[in-house]
């Protein structure tokens, strides 16, 4: 997939927002994510594209699901990074709101995600819906 925009949403310094391979498309290849919130939004990007894989990849061993079944039809529209906090030098928190549209029902998940770092690796561990 050739994305212009990352569905990240990240943009560079200038403002301009990057593509997919130079931005979670790097992380969906397999380049260690370097910190929590490029994995949280790799994940992301993950759910758009319906990557079940690298979501299962970098979820953390402790609470990754034997199996993910993504919702069929979800039209995902938009991904805000609210906050992104170090607590210590492996383990990480990020907020973050995702918008996205489920059978013309608009939703907005409100998360406090919990990430750890090993082996130089960041992995979704779990999070607080808010
Ligand atoms: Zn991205």
């Amino acid at each position: 997939m050739n994305l212009k925009h990352c569905p990240c949403g990240r943009t560079n310094a200038k403002g301009q927002s990057l593509a997919l391979e130079a931005c979670c498309g790097l992380y969906h290849a397999g380049q260690a994510a370097p910190d929590a919130e490029s994995l949280m939004r790799s994940r992301y990007s993950a759910f758009v594209r319906g990557d079940v894989p690298y979501l299962l990849a970098t979820w953390h061993s402790s609470q990754r699901p034997a199996e993910l079944t993504l919702e069929a039809g979800a039209k995902w529209l938009g991904l805000e990074i609210k906050q992104h906090r170090m607590n210590g030098a492996d383990r990480a928190e990020v907020e973050f709101v995702a918008r996205f549209r489920l059978s013309g029902k608009a939703v907005r998940q409100h998360e406090r995600s919990r990430f750890a770092r090993e082996e130089g690796r960041w992995f979704y561990v779990d999070g607080d819906v808010l």
